[in-house]
């Protein structure tokens, strides 16, 4: 005979590992059931039937005989009796989907009461008032969430049987006795108020209210399935990426009651403190009252530190309880119980959710009271939780009331993490000069360039219209640690206005508005910030000092100043995995010479400018390795483009017919003019219609060899004299954009000749050697010829993802890629996130073909994705040695490793 598929489960029936068939709600109500804990008896419908019923738009065949027989069950259990006037058994049903949606989807309390069995509760608990109330608010809930929904008005309409319909009818019998309260109405009064809203339900459907507690229960039950596609809940999983095929359980469950008076009371609990993560019952309790009460905030409740207090049997039980459930669970629990006359009952628990500060503590606080392993306790904490406490990050409920103020204005791309609040100023000069004065300054650009780096190093935050995550303004805002939200094209910036424009409001400068660049959320106004605290960071360096022991990569940091470079160590920073020096060329000390270099008309002009920027480089240099005291530094040659470094081409042309006009009157203007006009042809002599695919990275270096020779000669140098300080120095010199294997063949010979003089001008030796960059598909597909002439690999996944793609790094993800995620064509930002299968597979062959080809072959990634952790458990598996990333990523970077190594050791054994 073939067994009918079972879909209904008593709670005795299941257990925790049953999500997928019960929900996280029914699993959770099985196990404790299971362990002993006080449940109210009941039974959960399973997903599948869900599923079912969605798909047909009929219950299952069988289902209610099943559920029937379960009821059964039940009414054996508590004495009652479904239905029965005399002694009637009550229940609640709730939805349970797999993964918690709270709040998204119905639940219905006090199912099976009518005008019969009203009075028979009345009786059974001696208190007519409490029965009519029951069955009031049952009247209201059963409208709203079934018969609303199930049926039609006699026109073809929807009923209007919303909640507030029934609230005003309340409200109408509470001024007509005079009272402030619900609680001042007499039993008469509910009753009168009860009839009132049957004739509401009767004049919207044109039936009166189903009376009958199995007909009750089954249209509950369909609401409830219904409720999985209700459009709350779909959006809710389109945010947290919930599939949409999972459907719900239903629980249905023997009522308890905890408005029964004084010693009855309701509440929800979490184990220990889920904002510190302090080891104590944390929540809030309300005396004489039902679930729904405490969530809709009617009464104000009272610290659970207070049952305390007022009923210490209770609470010790309670204590009691929540020492089982985390034991059993082993993490924090969410626990939602009622006291119904002085008895505690269980009515849900679910692993709590934590701010990232407690998150940590938790976890490492349970390692340590043995609860969980270390292995476990580094698993249990997002590495993205990390960054968050070590940047200032919006106090949560001020960012809401912004939010609901009507504050929010635009949402770009969160390039650079932390929330920062200031006046919008719109120039890097200008932001330079009230940030130097003590003004906090937001400053906005259209984009930014290398020019100004100044003006960002004065403010407190970035905000571009255009750009993406591997952008100018993203780079160099995440080096420095600034909140940065880029790609923003709902803003219209325009400079010469001093004003950005944005769905139709006006932001002018020294307006203050808001930047949270972990969402890439803009604000109009001011929202305060919560700044990192250190005694939060105590538990933190536990976490990741035992992820260092298990994480097989190392991190490195990116860092082209000393003071990145110190805060990079402090983070745990194990080398500099790229250095960049063209950020050192934009100084304003160094910008001059640099131009000059690059307008040089003789060899001798050349040599006259690097000759002055060499010492300056020297000295960058310098600082970095007395820093890193002889860790790994990656100092890469000079890569952008030389126009980055000159003017703007439109800006200059304005410019030149401006002077024109006043060269007519004045010598001086004449003087500036040709000065100008020089600069104009080089700088069109320079201009490329795809400037990131021209003059740039090693070729740059071969057809202006002096420059990464000055270069070369400026890292050898400053490593002697710190090693003649008495520090040790490993610097590795790092080429650029190369695509053929003798690029880099071409530049190493030049500059190892030019090492070697160095170090026997300094009569000594350092400990040097030489990679490349692997940022361009053929140097990925050629990994094996290039890898005999490299030292090193490092892959530069921002220009291997622009190009494998071929997706502007400066200006696709505002106009392609948000849109292109917004409808599912792209799943994540490839600029965020590493794309597995595309520049994936080229960084994993390009791995194994160049560590075959050079055994000795170190392999490290420098492109934004090594901050990202789901692309650095790709790393970990591909076979790479290290990853480098912003020196704020480094904490998460160091986690995520670790989390990886952990994740791959599972994979392995289960292989
Ligand atoms: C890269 O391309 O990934 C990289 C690290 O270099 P940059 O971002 O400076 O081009
Ligand atoms: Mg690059």
């Amino acid at each position: 005979m073939i067994q009918a598929k079972k879909r209904v489960y008593l709670f005795e029936e299941g257990n925790k590992d049953m999500r997928d068939l019960l929900g996280g709600k029914g699993a959770n109500l099985a196990e404790m059931t299971r362990i002993g804990l006080p449940v109210p008896p009941g039974f959960t419908i399973t997903t599948e039937a869900c599923r079912e019923y969605l798909a047909t738009g009929r219950l299952p065949e069988g289902l209610m005989d099943e559920v029937k027989e379960k009821m059964k069950v039940l009414e054996e259990k508590t004495g009652r009796k479904f239905g029965d006037p005399k002694n009637p058994l009550l229940v609640s049903v709730r939805s349970g989907a797999k993964f918690s949606m709270p709040g998204m989807m119905d639940t219905v309390l006090n199912l099976g009461l009518n005008d019969e069995t009203v009075r028979g509760l009345a009786e059974l608990t001696g208190d007519e008032r409490f029965a009519y109330d029951a069955y009031r608010r049952f009247l209201s809930i059963f409208s709203d969430v079934v018969l609303s929904n199930l049926f039609t008005r006699p026109d073809g309409e929807k009923p209007n049987l919303d909640r507030s319909r029934f609230e005003e009818i309340l409200e109408r019998k509470k001024e007509e006795r005079g009272a402030k309260y619900d609680i001042e109405l007499s039993a008469e009064d509910l009753k009168e108020i009860c009839e009132e809203y049957k004739k509401l339900i009767e004049s919207e459907l044109g039936r009166p209210f189903p009376e009958d507690p199995w007909e009750q229960l089954r249209l509950a039950i369909e609401a409830v399935f219904r409720s999985w596609n209700n459009k709350r809940a779909v959006d809710y999983r389109n945010f947290y990426g919930i599939p949409h095929d999972l459907g719900t359980a239903v629980n249905i469950q023997t009522m308890v009651f905890g408005n029964m008076g004084e010693d009855s009371g309701t509440g929800v609990a979490f184990t220990r403190n889920v904002a510190t993560g302090e080891k104590e019952i944390y929540g809030e309790y309300l005396v004489n009252a039902q679930g729904e009460d405490v969530v809709a905030g009617i009464r104000t409740p009272m610290k659970i530190s207070e049952l305390k207090k007022r009923d210490p049997e209770i609470y010790k039980q309670f204590e009691r309880v929540c020492e089982i459930l985390e034991r059993h669970y082993r993490d924090v629990q969410d626990i939602e119980f009622t006291v119904e006359r002085g008895k505690l009952y269980i009515l849900q628990c679910r692993a709590g959710k934590r701010t990232a500060k407690a998150a940590v503590k938790i976890a490492v606080d349970m390692a340590k009271e043995g609860l969980i392993s270390k292995e476990e306790a580094i698993a249990r904490v997002e590495p993205q939780q990390i960054t968050q406490l070590l940047v200032p990050r919006f106090d949560p409920q001020e960012k809401e009331k912004a939010i609901r103020e009507g504050r929010l204005l635009a949402r770009g791309v969160n390039a650079s993490p932390g929330a920062a609040s200031g006046i919008a100023v719109f120039d890097a000069d200008k932001a330079e000069e009230l940030g130097r004065a003590g003004k906090r300054v937001i400053l906005v650009r259209p984009e930014t360039t290398p020019d100004d780096v100044h003006g960002m190093l004065a403010s407190k935050g970035i905000l571009t219209q255009r750009g993406g995550m591997t952008s100018h303004a993203a780079v160099v805002a995440r080096g420095l640690g600034l909140p940065c939200v880029v790609g923003c094209e709902e803003i219209k910036v325009d400079v010469e206005r001093r004003l950005f424009e944005v769905n139709g409001k006006i932001v002018r400068e020294f307006d203050e508005i808001s930047i949270d660049g972990d969402t890439g959320e803009v604000f109009a106004g001011a929202i305060p910030t919560l700044e990192p605290k250190l005694e939060e960071e105590r538990e933190l360096s536990e976490l990741l000092r035992w992820a260092d022991e298990i994480r097989r990569l190392g991190v490195w940091a990116n860092a082209d100043y000393p003071r990145d470079a110190r805060r990079a160590v402090e983070f745990g920073a194990e080398g500099i995995g790229l250095c960049r020096t063209e950020h050192m060329f934009m100084e304003t000390d160094r910008l001059p010479w640099v131009q000059k270099m690059i307008m040089a008309q003789t060899p001798e002009e050349r040599k006259e400018a690097l000759d002055h920027l060499l010492p300056l480089q020297r000295g960058d240099f310098e600082g970095i390795f007395e820093v890193m005291e002889g860790r790994p530094v990656v100092i890469r040659l000079i890569d952008p483009p030389l126009h980055e470094f000159l003017p703007n081409y439109d800006e200059l042309l304005a410019e030149i017919f401006e002077l024109r006009e006043k060269a007519r009157e004045s010598e001086e203007a004449g003087r500036e003019l040709s000065e100008k006009e020089k600069i104009l042809s080089v700088v069109r002599s320079l201009k490329e219609a795809n400037p990131m695919m021209g003059l740039r990275g090693c070729r740059l270096g071969i057809l202006y060899p002096e420059i990464i020779e000055m270069q070369t000669r400026a890292i050898i140098e400053a490593a002697c004299e710190v090693k003649r300080r008495g520090k040790p120095v490993r610097v590795k010199i790092m080429i650029p954009l190369v695509s053929h294997v003798n690029e880099l063949r071409w530049i190493r010979e030049r500059l190892e000749s030019v090492a070697r003089k160095v170090m026997e001008e300094q009569g000594m030796e350092v400990d040097y050697s030489f990679g490349t960059m692997i940022e361009t598909p053929r140097a990925a597909l050629t990994a094996s010829e290039i890898a005999k002439v490299a030292d090193f690999f490092s892959f530069g996944t921002n220009d291997l993802t622009q190009m494998v793609f071929g997706f502007s790094r400066d200006d696709a993800e505002g106009k392609v890629i948000m849109p292109y995620t917004k409808m599912g064509i792209l799943e994540k930002n490839p600029f965020q996130t590493l794309d597995v299968e595309g520049v994936g597979r080229l960084v994993e062959e390009a791995t194994r073909a160049g560590k075959a080809a050079n055994p000795n072959l170190e392999v490290g990634i420098c492109g934004e994705h090594g901050g990202d952790p789901e692309s650095i458990r790709f790393f970990h598996k591909a076979g790479l040695d290290y990853v480098s990333c912003s020196p704020f990523r480094v904490p998460a970077a160091r986690l995520a490793a670790a989390q990886a190594a952990l994740a791959a050791g599972v994979e392995d054994r289960t292989k």
